[in-house]
């Protein structure tokens, strides 16, 4: 199988088509906006990003990586969309970061710098990608022994789909429609299972909730019932 069998053309088309609007925090990407600095605070929380080296796997525009660069870490994030690398590039001269780009998959990238990485990101990408186990075990062989990776994506039950596809899309049209595909959402039960036969060891979830009157995200420890995100680590080696 080759390493780029696991990207479905279709859902990197749908990025790239929305791709120039990917910094404006009025856009399609407003969600991203939003929860951005309350992921970014988890993971550096956890994992004290500054100094160490971090991969962001399906990257886009770059709202996660350059908000880990801010935070001090030595950066490179990959994505299979030209036009969401090429936002990200332009985007982090005006930032002033020096964030290294790659058109890349997790699965080639792994081949070329096994056990290369003190932290992996891959959040807001496994739902739209053919084989999500396949990635985490990339991540996984791409992360050095001891490092943390995240993981984020969304539930796959009633009210989720409520939320994610019918609010999100149809009722407060803050995603286009046909931006996910409720079959591709992926239970914390599934995550886990995944993250357990990649070698990773799970240590912590948090939910990302949204509040629809208020219209703001915030942490939630316990409700993973739509966004959630997971945070696991590689076993040193013996
Ligand atoms: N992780 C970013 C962007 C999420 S959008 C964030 O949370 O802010 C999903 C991204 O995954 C898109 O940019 C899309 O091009 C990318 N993507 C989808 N399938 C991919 C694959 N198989 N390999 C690499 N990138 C992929």
């Amino acid at each position: 199988m080759a390493t780029t069998d696991n990207v479905d053309p279709a859902e990197i088309a749908k990025f790239e088509a929305l791709a120039a609007r990917w910094w404006d925090p009025n856009s399609e990407f407003k969600p991203l906006h939003e929860i951005n600095p309350l992921r970014a605070n988890w993971i550096d929380g956890h994992s004290s990003v500054a100094g160490k080296s971090l991969l962001d796997v399906g990257c886009g525009g770059g709202l996660l990586t350059e908000a880990m660069a801010w935070r001090g870490a030595e950066v490179k994030g990959i994505d299979m969309g030209e036009a969401p690398l090429s936002v990200a590039q332009l985007h982090q001269l005006e930032s002033g970061l020096e964030i290294d780009y790659q058109k890349t998959t997790a699965e080639q990238l792994a081949l070329d710098m096994p056990g290369a990485f003190d932290v992996v990101t891959c959040l807001e990408m496994l739902e739209h990608v053919p084989d999500p186990s396949a990635v985490i075990a990339a991540c996984a062989a791409l992360a050095k022994p001891g490092a943390d990776l995240y993981f984020s994506t969304i539930n796959r039950n009633p009210k989720a789909f409520v939320f994610a596809i019918v609010g999100a899309e149809y009722i407060l049209n803050l995603l286009p429609r046909g931006t996910h595909e409720y079959e591709k959402f992926i239970k914390p039960s599934e995550l886990a299972s995944w993250i357990r036969e990649a070698g990773l060891v799970m240590t912590d979830a948090s939910g990302l909730t949204y509040n629809p009157i208020t219209r703001h995200y915030r942490l939630h420890p316990r409700d993973l019932s739509v966004n959630y995100m997971v945070r696991a680590y590689k076993p040193q080696a013996g």
